[in-house]
């Protein structure tokens, strides 16, 4: 904990910060440094480089006086907000005019008037993000804690500034940030805000999915998201815009066989993944690898419950999640959707005998995601047995050492044909047409089933043969 005199002086040491106070005396308005910089610099984290001040009076014009006294250039304002941004070195500096708000029960849209610093902080999320430091000359470096923010940090505590079931209410969003900050923070939240947070759960509807799911990616992107998805279920919030997580939960017995719990089962996989990784969207394909069991969920009395093609059925989910979450369409929500729909295969192909048919086909389908899809599988054995956990991981190990083997014999990674459907219309003097197709595919399947090599003068030769066998008449002969 930093928050003696000195350490607070520590904190502005950045000439900038004389300098924001100095535009502010001038100006005739107070002004601060709050929010995260604070809490961060207080607990000895990292701090970000993005810094929020605000001051009684306008935040604009603040920043406009700012901007003039540096290099900084443009000053982004957004007049909406009554906000505005600078840039100076690698810092982004965002101004703010103290403001009081007034919440209307069906919108999260407040009614905004000028107010005091008080004001201020009383519309503040929590106690450790309501902290702020003065600027200005007269009383620089002086801590303002009017909710005992400090005490939270060293009791490790999230708590409201005002009653939580006002301050949720007021922005329900607030109710997942209390979770995010918990998890990336490590700190608990207080007894009555949980209880609050449950109260209002519903309210969360009125908030976008563009603001929960940035919330929630800072869950993921924590070193155990598990803690803040299990505390999103447990209040009841994940299931107003995750219904799928959701339906993972439960295990069901029938004639005494059981099932596991795949939410909890799922959470195990993320954290297991993310001791590994920090890439998001492999954390994401982590969250999602058993989204379709419940879809395809069945009992057979022979054996047991089965699961099956919830891999296809889950990767088919995976647009229409991600368009409704508001989560990039593009490259993103096609890597989750390859990693979910391979998720089984590596640990299919370890059970059985691993032939090269098999580990070309691996090899030709996960291509570059090949090492994310194996770490994926590994984060995958939950086992509690630990006899079975290291066979599985010793067959995984004989995966990677065959994967090796055949990837250097035949170079099946982002394979492209050895013969392509120009030389086939040469070859044989035809137009475009479904034979292209269909002679292409028969080359790509001999040459992952290891019936030629995956050379062109084989594939050259197969094409002929098949080409022939469908009608066809080689040119020159
Ligand atoms: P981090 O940068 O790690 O996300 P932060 O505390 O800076 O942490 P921001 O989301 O950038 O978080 O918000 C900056 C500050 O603005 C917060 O510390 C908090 O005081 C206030 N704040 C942000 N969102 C809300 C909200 N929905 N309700 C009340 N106060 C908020």
């Amino acid at each position: 904990m930093n928050h003696s005199p000195d350490d607070i002086l520590k904190m502005v040491a950045d000439p900038i910060f004389r300098l924001i106070g100095e535009a502010a005396d001038e100006l005739g308005q107070e002004a601060f440094v709050v929010g995260g910089y604070v809490r961060d610099g207080v607990m000895g984290r990292p701090q970000a480089n993005d810094l929020d001040f605000v001051t009684v009076g306008s935040g604009i014009a603040l920043a406009k006086k700012v901007a003039k006294k540096t290099s900084a250039g443009k000053v982004h304002v957004f007049r909406n907000f009554g906000t505005a941004m600078i840039r100076h070195e690698e810092l982004e500096l965002e101004f703010v005019g103290a403001r009081k708000e007034s919440y209307d029960r069906g919108s999260r849209k407040p009614t905004v008037e000028e107010g005091s610093l008080e004001d201020d902080q009383n519309r503040r999320d929590f106690t450790v993000n309501a902290l702020a430091i003065q600027l200005n000359a007269a009383s620089f470096g002086q801590l303002l804690d009017p909710f005992d923010g400090i005490r939270d940090i060293a009791e490790e505590r999230i708590r409201t500034p005002l009653d939580p079931d006002l301050t949720y209410s007021d922005d329900p969003l607030r109710m997942l940030r209390a979770i995010r900050f918990s998890c990336q923070l490590g700190f608990a939240i207080d007894k009555d805000s949980l209880k609050a947070i449950k109260r209002n759960a519903h309210r969360l509807e009125i908030v976008s999915n563009e603001r929960i799911i940035a919330e929630f990616n800072k869950v993921m992107a924590c070193p155990m998201p598990s803690k803040g998805l299990a505390q999103m279920f447990d209040t009841g919030l994940i299931h107003l815009f995750f219904p799928e997580l959701v339906d993972l939960q439960g295990v069901e017995e029938v004639e005494g066989k059981l099932h596991k719990d795949n939410f909890y089962h799922t959470l195990e996989v993320l954290d297991n993944l993310c001791k590994r990784t920090d890439k998001l969207w492999l954390r994401w394909a982590a969250l999602l690898h058993d989204i379709g069991k419940p879809v395809v969920k069945k009992f057979n009395n022979d054996i047991g419950w089965t699961f099956h093609n919830h891999e296809f059925v889950g990767a088919k989910m995976i647009p229409r999640l991600f368009r409704r979450l508001k989560l990039p369409m593009g490259e993103s929500m096609r890597y989750v959707k390859k990693l979910v729909m391979l998720s089984s295969r590596p640990a299919v192909l370890s059970e059985d005998e691993v032939t090269d048919s098999a580990v070309r086909r691996l090899l030709f389908d996960a291509g570059d995601e090949l090492e994310d899809l194996m770490m994926l599988c590994e984060s995958d054995i939950t086992t509690k047995n630990a006899k079975k956990k290291q066979t599985y991981l010793k067959n995984f190990e004989i995966v990677r050492e065959k994967l090796k083997q055949v990837e250097e014999a035949d170079r099946i990674r982002n394979w492209q044909p050895p013969i392509d459907g120009a030389t086939i219309m040469a070859a044989f003097q035809i137009g475009p047409g479904p034979e292209i197709g269909q002679i292409k595919n028969a080359i790509r399947e001999a040459i992952l089933e290891g019936d030629i090599p995956n050379e062109h003068e084989a594939a050259f030769g197969f094409m002929i043969q098949k080409g022939e066998a469908l009608g066809l008449k080689p040119k020159n002969s």
